[in-house]
């Protein structure tokens, strides 16, 4: 959203802020007050409707704020989360190609640019691994986060799964659905996923230059009008259809930004054992018959014994005969 246009909106938002949900205030009073026309008012208030805010208005009464927003609108996440460092600048846009493209382009062009979260009502071509689509319409929560972690090398196996484990207590605590986590990193709930991550790094030898989570939640939007779209999908839900309500996605992405940095905080050479070890607590997968799929590679089907420290997946493929599986390129079904 261009700067001066939130200006108007936050303006906006503190003249009805002082009597919310009581009095009117007209249009006047309102262009006068944010030094605007009469007709640019009303394009505002379109505006802060299209961001969630509920707002009567009344002819010759004017205009009163009824409900805040639940939308993950910039000013609100950057009063929520002041002192959160993985969240020090928020991009927040009413469509993008992908989030993902964007939090690159600007780790390419910024290289003192840390904690930037950028936010995407939709995407119109978002993808998950490997290139694959990743449906992204209005109503989900779309967003990736540009970090520069001061992580030691040995220890960057285990940051896909610091990412899971944040989106799935975040979504735990602000829905209370019971959600299970498939390696490495999807988010699912009864054998269905609703969530994706993605994770884009650039590193040195021997140290991080950056990380770009990208995350995907089926929020606000019906399983039903995805699963035709996913010929090939394992099986798709969203927060919405399992609660049969709406979540509010303003919360959800604070709850996520605030785990992720408690994560990351936690993943030093000891804690990366905590992270394995809470991350296969909330698996669903150990003991499960697998399959591994692998670009240009034969299937393979085999048992998931374990998750090793690092993070690598141990799958016993004949009697006794166990192999280890990296994250990257790989693929399991159930
Ligand atoms: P995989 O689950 O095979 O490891 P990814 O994590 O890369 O794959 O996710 C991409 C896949 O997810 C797509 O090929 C498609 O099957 C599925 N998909 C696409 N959009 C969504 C969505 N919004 N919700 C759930 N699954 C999706």
């Amino acid at each position: 959203m261009r700067k001066d246009k939130e200006q108007i909106t936050i303006k906006f938002l503190a003249l009805f802020g002082s009597d919310r949900g009581q009095n009117f205030i007209s249009g006047q009073s309102l262009a006068k007050r944010a030094g605007i026309s009469r007709s640019a008012v009303w394009k505002h208030i379109c505006r802060l409707r299209k961001y969630g805010y509920e707002i009567d208005s009344i002819r010759g009464l004017g205009y009163r704020l009824v409900n805040d927003t639940q939308a993950p609108v910039p000013w609100k996440l950057q009063e929520r989360l002041k002192n959160c460092t993985v969240a020090n600048e928020i991009v927040y846009m009413e469509s993008a190609i992908s989030t993902q493209i964007t939090a690159l382009s600007i780790a390419n062009k910024r290289p003192e640019a840390n904690g930037v979260v950028v936010i995407a009502e939709k995407q119109t071509g978002g993808r998950g691994r490997l290139k694959r689509k990743w449906l992204s319409p209005e109503g989900g929560l779309w967003l990736s986060i540009l970090l520069r972690p001061r992580i030691a090398m040995p220890s960057i196996t285990v940051v896909p799964f610091v990412a899971a484990l944040a989106v799935r207590d975040a979504i735990e605590e602000e829905t209370g659905l019971d959600t299970r986590l498939k390696w490495p990193n999807d988010v699912m709930i009864s054998g269905r996923k609703v969530a994706g991550i993605l994770l884009d790094v650039s590193a040195e030898a021997d140290s991080i230059n950056y990380a770009v989570f990208g995350i995907g939640i089926n929020a606000n939007l019906d399983a039903s009008a995805l699963i035709p779209r996913i010929p090939d999908s394992q099986g798709v839900t969203s927060l919405r259809s399992e609660l049969g309500h709406n979540v509010n996605r303003l919360e959800l992405t604070v709850s996520i930004l605030e785990k992720l940095e408690y994560y990351l905080n936690l993943l030093t050479a000891e804690g990366k054992y905590v992270i394995i070890s809470t991350w296969k607590k909330h698996a669903d997968m150990l003991g499960r018959k697998i399959t591994i799929m692998q670009v240009n590679e034969a299937a393979k089907k085999g048992i998931a014994i374990d998750v090793d420290a690092d993070g690598s997946l141990i799958v016993e493929v004949q009697p006794g005969g166990n192999i280890k599986v990296n994250s990257g390129d790989i693929s399991v079904r159930y």
